[in-house]
C-alpha cells in the first residue's frame, strides 16, 4: 500500500536506517536484514562513526525495521532511521485532571512534533480507573537527541522516558550542561539569567553576611554544615535527601537495565523489540 508513492516522494534519506556498531561484522548485518525483508533490497550499507548505515530501495522496509529492530548473533539491535527521529514518548505520574492539551502545550515548547493522540493507561484489574501513564508519538526538534527525564507542570513532577534517552537540560534540550548552569535559566533571587541562585551575586548570607552565596554553602560555616553541600534546594535552600528506593537515571547506565526499572503494567507504551517483532511476525503470517 502506497509504498510506490513512497519511493517517488522520498529521498533516499527516508530509506535509510541506522544500526549502532557493537563490532558487528558487515556479514552479519546484512544476514539478518536480508532475512527480515528478503533479497534485493539493501542499496548500501556503510559504516560511519560507530553505525552502521543501511539504505534501502523502499521506505516500508526501513519503516518496518524501524518497529521491529533486527536480531544479529541471537541479540535483539535497536534500527533507526536515519532523517526521522519518531519517538514514542512515555510520561509517568500523570493525575486525570492534568488535561491532554496541557501536555501537548509543553512538548510543544520544547519543539516536538506530536503524532497523533495521547493514550491513557489504566490498571489491569480496574479498566476504567489510569495508572497515571500517558503516551504519544512524537517527532523531537532537529538537532536534538533527548527530552529530558523529568518536567513539572501545575506543580505536578512526572517522569518521561523515550528510547535512546540522554542527559539534557531541562530548559533548551542541550546536552553539554544541566539546568542550573543553563544561559536561558532565570535566577528566581534577582531575576536575570545565567547562574542560579545558589551563586546569584545578589543573595545575602546571613551567617556571615557576604554577598554572592547561601548560608548552607558559607564558606566560615563549621564542619556540620558541609555535608549540606550540594544537596539542598535552590530555592529553599533545605536539605533534601534522595527517597529510598528512587527511579534514579544513571548517565552510564545500560540501556536495557533502565528499561527494567519501569513499571511492568499490562499495555504500557514501552514494547520490548521482542514482543514487537513476534507481532509482527504474526501479522506477516496472516497477511501471507
Ligand atoms: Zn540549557
Ligand atoms: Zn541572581
Ligand atoms: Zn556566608
Amino acid at each position: 500500500m502506497g509504498s510506490a508513492k513512497h519511493e517517488r516522494m522520498g529521498a533516499l534519506k527516508e530509506c535509510s536506517v541506522r544500526v549502532m556498531d557493537d563490532s558487528y561484522e558487515v556479514k552479519d548485518v546484512l544476514k539478518s536484514i536480508i532475512n527480515d525483508i528478503g533479497n534485493g533490497k539493501i542499496l548500501s550499507c556503510v559504516k560511519s562513526s560507530g553505525n552502521w548505515i543501511i539504505t534501502l530501495r523502499n521506505k516500508d522496509d526501513a519503516d518496518l525495521l524501524i518497529e521491529t529492530g533486527i536480531v544479529i548473533n541471537d541479540s535483539t539491535c535497536n534500527v533507526y532511521g536515519v532523517s526521522r527521529s519518531f519517538l514514542t514518548v512515555s510520561l509517568f505520574g500523570v493525575p486525570s485532571y492534568i488535561d491532554d492539551d496541557e501536555l501537548s502545550e509543553k512538548l510543544l515548547e520544547f519543539g516536538c512534533k506530536l503524532k497523533g493522540k495521547w493514550h491513557h493507561n489504566t490498571y489491569p484489574e480496574f479498566p476504567n480507573i489510569e495508572n497515571g501513564i500517558r503516551y504519544i508519538r512524537l517527532e523531537l526538534p532537529t538537532e536534538c537527541k533527548s527530552l529530558p527525564y523529568a518536567m513539572t507542570l501545575n506543580g505536578v513532577h512526572m517522569r518521561l522516558k523515550h528510547n535512546g534517552q540522554t542527559r539534557v537540560c531541562n530548559l533548551c534540550l542541550e546536552n553539554d550542561h544541566i539546568m542550573r548552569n543553563c544561559p536561558k535559566y532565570v535566577c528566581r533571587e534577582c531575576n536575570s539569567q545565567g547562574h542560579w541562585e545558589a551563586k546569584c551575586p545578589q543573595v545575602r548570607c546571613f551567617k556571615c553576611n557576604n554577598l554572592g552565596h547561601k548560608s548552607f554553602n558559607c564558606p566560615q560555616a563549621g564542619d556540620d554544615n558541609n555535608d549540606h553541600h550540594g544537596n539542598g534546594d535552590p530555592a529553599t535552600g533545605r536539605h533534601i535527601s534522595p527517597p529510598k528506593h528512587a527511579n534514579v537515571q544513571h548517565k552510564d547506565q545500560p540501556k536495557d537495565e533502565a528499561m527494567d526499572q519501569l513499571p511492568q503494567t499490562k499495555g504500557s507504551a514501552i514494547e520490548t523489540n521482542e514482543t514487537k517483532r513476534s507481532k509482527t511476525r504474526i501479522q506477516r503470517q496472516l497477511n501471507g
